[in-house]
């Protein structure tokens, strides 16, 4: 036995471990969806800003353009755009045009577009500066030629900045059902992978769960079928220490109950109650038994009677319990002088059959004499220390020979066993003998 073994749970522990095991993988789908969808969500709207990112400084930047082509309109005399305001939108339409050049290197023809732009930009700055030149120190404001040339120039640029405008949306989108099909997949790919996972535990689970609850309901199911075909002696041996194991522990008890329960009841019905030895009942089955035996091998078999000479007497003289004593005594005796394989019986009161199978008449004969010597030689001891010495005459008749019915072989031996007694009794009288066996 081991040093120590692990607690074995019960059915019911089992159970409730097998369902709530069960439940694991359900919570780990419900909760990796919602994870999956969140995470999926959040890098949907991380992608949305960097959209929006590059799209503000390019509106930025068409404000600016706007601005500046004020000085397109400008009346004379009046100047809404000075050098220093021009400075601070040309210093901010770089700084956005460089924010927009760095998202764009992500898609080939916008960041062709903002190379054209800043070239396009590049052209009207020197313009605005040429503008500013002619302008102030002539004093004069009114520079049609420029202005007309500046403001061809920035209806390009501008024009520009609108296809890059739509570019810009079309690519944002594209991205979009791009990332949300990469986010649909790696949701779809992790759903199917948690329920898969899932599913493999679940299958697990039920199949440990119905592995415990079938392996022992079938070994109930044996048992109680051996026990209904009569097998007495079978027994449930189950590993578990369950719930399972108590019901095959009650079968088991139940069984051994009943199979002690038939032994007595074979014992009562087979043998006799008080020397043990087969009762009448047995003696006439053995007999039929033997005679079939007999008539199929085509054997023969002896029958022999032995009956305690004047045992009338004994009881009269010892008292009732000396003899029942005698009887016991040579009930044993009997059993002990007899080959393994013959059949003792008792025949009634102090009358007993022995049933040698295979025996001929001589070997009938020879085994009769044994017996009929060793009662004779084996005193009854009595608790008194008195010893009581018996006699028993016998009868022997062999099927087929003397008989080929059971009932006229009992008789032949019973005719033999009272030759023997009215021949002067403790001798062995053979069926068809006339002179009776002297000693
Ligand atoms: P025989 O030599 O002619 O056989 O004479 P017997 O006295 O042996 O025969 P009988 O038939 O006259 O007497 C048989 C006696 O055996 C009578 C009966 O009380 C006794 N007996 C029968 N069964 C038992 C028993 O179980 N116990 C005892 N103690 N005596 C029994
Ligand atoms: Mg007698
Ligand atoms: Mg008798």
């Amino acid at each position: 036995m081991p040093f120590w073994s692990p607690p074995k749970p019960s059915l019911r522990q089992r159970l409730s471990l097998g369902l709530g095991t069960m439940l694991v993988p359900l919570v780990i789908l419900a909760s990796g969806a919602i994870l999956s969808f969140e995470n999926a969500l959040d890098s949907f709207y991380h992608h949305e800003d960097v959209g929006r990112q590059a799209l503000f400084p390019l509106a930025e930047v068409e404000g600016l353009l706007l601005d500046i082509s004020l000085l397109t309109y400008q009346p004379e005399g009046s100047s809404t755009i000075t050098l220093e305001t021009f400075r601070q939108k040309s210093q901010a339409i770089d700084f956005n045009l460089g924010l927009i050049l760095n998202y764009a290197k992500e898609e080939p023809r916008s960041y062709q577009s903002i190379r054209t732009i800043q070239k396009q930009w590049q052209g009207i700055e020197t313009l605005c500066y040429q503008f500013f030149d002619e302008a102030q120190p002539r004093g004069i404001v009114y520079t049609p030629k420029t202005q007309a040339q500046l403001g061809m120039q920035l209806r390009a640029i501008l024009q520009e900045v609108q296809r890059l405008n739509y570019r810009l949306i079309a690519f944002q989108n594209e991205t979009n059902i791009d990332h949300a099909e990469l986010v649909r997949e790696r949701v779809r790919g992790l759903v199917t992978s948690i329920a898969l996972l899932a599913l493999v535990l679940a299958v697990l689970c039920a199949y440990s769960l119905s592995q415990s609850i079938l392996v022992p309901l079938k070994s109930l199911e044996e048992g109680v079928e051996q026990l209904g075909d009569g097998q007495l002696s079978h027994r449930i041996y189950l590993e578990t220490q369950d719930e399972f194991a108590h019901v095959a522990q009650m079968f088991n008890l139940m069984a051994a109950k009943l199979e002690q329960t038939q032994w007595d009841l074979a014992r009562l019905a087979t043998l006799d109650g008080l020397t043990e030895v087969y009762n009448r009942r047995e003696f006439n089955r053995w007999l039929g038994v033997e005679m079939e035996r007999s008539q199929r091998h085509n054997q023969f078999f002896s029958l022999v009677m032995v009956d305690i000479d004047h045992f009338k007497q004994l009881n009269d003289t010892y008292g009732h319990q000396a003899g029942d004593l005698a009887l016991c005594e040579v009930a044993q005796l009997l059993q002990r002088e007899v080959r393994p394989g013959d059949i003792v019986c008792r025949y009634g009161g102090e009358e007993f059959g022995v049933i040698l199978p295979k025996a001929t008449t001589a070997d009938g004969y020879a085994i009769a004499e044994r017996i009929r010597l060793a009662i004779l030689e084996s005193p009854v001891i009595l608790a008194s220390q008195q010893k009581i010495t018996m006699t028993a005459s016998l009868g022997v008749a062999t099927f087929p020979v003397d008989a080929d019915t059971r009932e006229r072989l009992i008789q032949r031996a019973d005719q033999a066993l009272y030759a023997a007694k009215h021949g002067g009794r403790n001798r062995v009288h053979q069926s068809g003998q006339t002179v009776p066996t002297t000693l």
